[in-house]
């Protein structure tokens, strides 16, 4: 090789370029001058080759600091193993696999066989009644999924079949061709880095491991739950690949609105509309609790807001199992019909109230003055 270029060069940055604009850089040339875009195109495999080099001093802090004081003698004396150069390709992707994970899809851009993958998580939308979510429900979902097929266990192969060892690759899932002075590693084009090719598929999912199915599944909601609550059932979501485990189910709690209830943390909320009448002279009343009814007392002089409570008459908490409270809410209705004799009543009662007051006024007056008068002493 003959003089080597300026790292910075290499990649096009400037000497303060920060981790991210390293990366970036780094990748467009990586992407550009891939082994696997420029088959036996020897130029470029050298600037593959010095870009990744560049990259791994200038992405190590360490490296970095070293060569921005010492330039490319600060790795003279190290060898290979110091200086961040390469023996081939695989070292290459073994030290930058999630940089080309991002763009290729998969770990080392190439080579290498096929790994074992968790399956998705699913997310399932369930509404449920609010008495439901109060009191929990056991239930059962019906799901249309992905599950591992039965028929060949997952194998892809007809059951009695055997999936044969790949002839082009024997089995490793890679295909390796020299290169220059490289040995080059890509993913068998004939196994697609299986190993194994099915010679005759299963029947059931046509060699692809997997089939849809109408799956019923069970779930318990606890008690207490709340609109938006989530419940994981662990193995349900999409089974894995290549052995890799399923994915979890997560479903989604959306609470319906009760008629009369309205939820509040752990307690629930219901209002009753009572005539002044009641409110004013007290009365028995039958009241809706989310399990029957209830018998409430309202006191004299009940005012418009005034609430009452029914201790422990709410929804238990998630955690704790205890429960709140419910909780009613006093509204007062004005009479809008009243007979001749009613509305007598109701003014005599009104004067009766203003005589009263002024009575009242009378006294807070005299008492005022009394007081005022000793102050004056
Ligand atoms: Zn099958
Ligand atoms: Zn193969």
């Amino acid at each position: 090789m003959s003089e080597k270029r300026d790292y910075y060069e290499v990649l096009g940055v400037d000497r303060n370029a920060d981790a991210n604009e390293l990366k970036t850089k780094y990748r467009k040339i990586a992407l550009k001058y891939h082994p696997d875009k420029n088959p036996g195109d020897t130029e470029a495999e050298e600037k593959f080759k010095e870009a990744a080099e560049a990259y791994e001093v200038l992405s190590n802090p360490e490296k970095r600091q070293m060569y921005d004081q010492f330039g490319h003698r600060a790795f003279e004396n190290g060898g290979a193993g110091q200086s961040g150069g390469f023996r081939d390709f695989e070292d290459i992707f073994s030290s930058f696999g999630d940089i080309f994970e991002d763009f290729f899809g998969f770990r080392g851009g190439r080579g290498g066989r096929t790994r074992a993958q968790r399956g998705a998580d699913l997310r399932y939308d369930l509404k449920i009644e609010f008495t439901d979510a109060a009191f929990g429900k056991e239930t059962e979902l019906e799901l249309e999924k992905m599950e591992t097929c039965d028929e060949c266990r997952g194998t892809g192969a007809k059951p009695g079949t055997e999936p044969q060892t790949c002839n082009q690759c024997r089995g490793s899932g890679q295909f390796v061709r020299t290169q220059g002075f490289f040995q080059v590693k890509s993913v068998c084009p004939k196994c697609r880095g299986q190993g194994k090719i099915i010679t005759e598929p299963c029947p059931k999912c046509r060699g692809q491991q997997q089939v849809a199915t109408r799956k019923t599944v069970e779930l318990k909601i606890p008690a207490g739950v709340d609109n938006g609550s989530r419940l994981r059932l662990a193995g349900e979501g999409e089974p894995g690949v290549n052995g890799g485990p399923p994915g979890d189910l997560y479903v989604f709690l959306h609470v319906k609105p009760h008629d009369i209830f309205e939820r509040r943390d752990n307690d629930v909320v219901c209002k009753v509309e009572l005539s002044f009448i009641q409110a004013a002279l007290g009365d028995e009343i039958t009241v809706p609790t989310l399990t029957g009814e209830e018998i409430v007392e309202i006191p004299k002089g009940t005012q418009y807001g005034d609430t009452v409570k029914l201790t422990n008459m709410g929804i238990p908490a998630l955690r704790t199992g205890l429960p709140g409270d419910q909780i009613v809410e006093v509204h007062l209705k004005t009479p809008k019909h009243m007979s001749k004799r009613q509305e007598e009543l109701m003014r005599e009662f009104e004067k009766l109230e203003s005589e009263k007051l002024t009575s009242k006024i009378k006294r807070i007056f005299t008492r005022n003055g009394e007081k005022s008068s000793k102050a004056a002493k």
